[in-house]
């Protein structure tokens, strides 16, 4: 028999809001804490949780950031320039995706969503490699470095390898064999679920049922197999109820603008990032596009500065406008599926908040999602 297990399962979108009155996993993990998270979405508080560090550290905050340099889309640029009417489809989109991924060699996460093709050529992605795996986040070392130079044999179960399901079962074999130390479960399941239906107390409560007995058996299969199972259980971030939507996109057509001669933007879901060419773009959009019955606010530099998520280079924006809790930007196609629960607000929002449920009593040394990684250092 080894002599212990340390278990460390991030569920994405745990939210605090989410489980706090709840028994989520209490007859396993009965100690609790609240987490806070970093600006910006998955990319940015995952890599959070792998390294210790802010985005400003590991320089993911969204998906994509204006290209310094080269853009890994330049080789598809002669499809991004052609009309929009004869490629804005999913069929070219997905082409332009995998080949721009074979091309670069890219084996991290990315997708297209609600990008215009004719934007890419200016853009670039921030994770372009497997951060569940050594010097998958090059600009600082992650868990995966520490336990590849610790010699650690363990475990890493993602979306790589397969669905949730199949991922509970592919760990409760390793437990099984009771070789391995260390233990580093995603599961993405429960955030797909929250973006459709978080406007369903009931049926969340279902999957968070689903997802508490899961773990609670693979806990015991691992106490009839381990001298020591510590198992510990987080989100990246929490998930907001969908209150308001704001179709931005139409309000910026109706400016006269031109893009990309005056200005370019990404529109994320919480976040409106812009890129300027003249003071005069940059006047009118930050005048004119926002008001104060939408809610939000300009981040600054003091305030992204505060938030660790300052980059001189404004690599995500010359400036963002960030909604309030529970806003979301939508796009104005007909039959857009709007999503009933949203993260990426501000960190200090109540449902920006992610969970965190443990078999080991921590104290109080947890209350930021950053502190998951001394946790894991600690194990090695
Ligand atoms: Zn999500």
């Amino acid at each position: 028999m080894s002599k212990e297990a340390n278990i460390f399962v991030l569920i994405d979108a745990l939210g605090w809001e989410w489980i706090k009155d709840t028994r989520f996993l209490g007859d396993v993990a009965p100690y609790r804490a609240r987490l806070e998270s970093v600006l910006g979405y998955s990319t940015a508080a995952i890599p959070s949780i792998l390294t210790g560090q802010y985005p400003q550290e590991h320089g993911r905050v969204a998906l994509f950031r204006r290209a310094i340099g080269k853009s890994p889309f330049r080789r598809v640029e002669w499809i991004c320039r052609l009309p929009p009417a004869l490629v804005e489809n999913s069929y070219t989109r997905y082409a332009v995706k995998e080949l721009t991924r074979r091309i670069n060699h890219f084996d991290g996460w990315f997708h297209l969503l609600g990008i215009p093709l004719r934007l890419l050529p200016m853009l670039d992605i921030c994770e372009k490699s497997n951060i569940y795996e050594p010097r998958g986040i090059p600009e600082v070392p992650s868990i995966f470095d520490l336990l590849q130079k610790r010699n650690v044999d363990y475990g890493v179960y993602t979306y790589h390898d397969g669905s949730n399901v199949e991922l509970i079962a592919r760990i409760e074999q390793d437990l099984r064999k009771a070789e391995k130390s260390f233990f580093l479960l995603y599961l993405d399941g429960l955030d797909g679920f929250l973006h459709g239906n978080a406007d369903q107390p009931g049926a969340v409560a279902k999957v968070l049922q689903f997802y508490s007995n899961a773990l609670s058996s693979l806990y015991g299969v691992a106490a009839s197999n381990y001298q020591t199972v510590r198992m510990h259980v987080f989100g990246d971030h929490g998930m907001a109820p969908t209150t308001a939507v704001i179709d931005v996109q139409s309000r910026l057509a109706r400016m006269g603008l031109r893009v990309p001669e005056d200005y370019f933007c990404i529109l994320d879901s919480t976040m409106a990032r812009f890129w300027f060419s003249s003071d005069k773009a940059r006047d009118e959009i930050m005048s004119r596009v926002f008001g104060t019955a939408d809610g939000g606010h300009w981040l600054e530099e003091q305030e992204l500065r505060a938030l660790r998520s300052w980059f001189e280079d404004r690599r995500y924006g010359d400036a963002i406008y960030l909604m309030p809790e529970g806003t979301i930007i939508v796009g104005n196609s007909p039959g857009e599926i709007v999503s009933r629960g949203m993260h990426g607000f501000h960190p200090t929002a109540a449902h920006s908040a992610s969970a965190y449920v443990s078999s080991e009593d921590c104290g109080k040394r947890l209350g930021h999602v950053t502190d998951i990684f001394a946790l894991m250092a600690e194990c090695l």
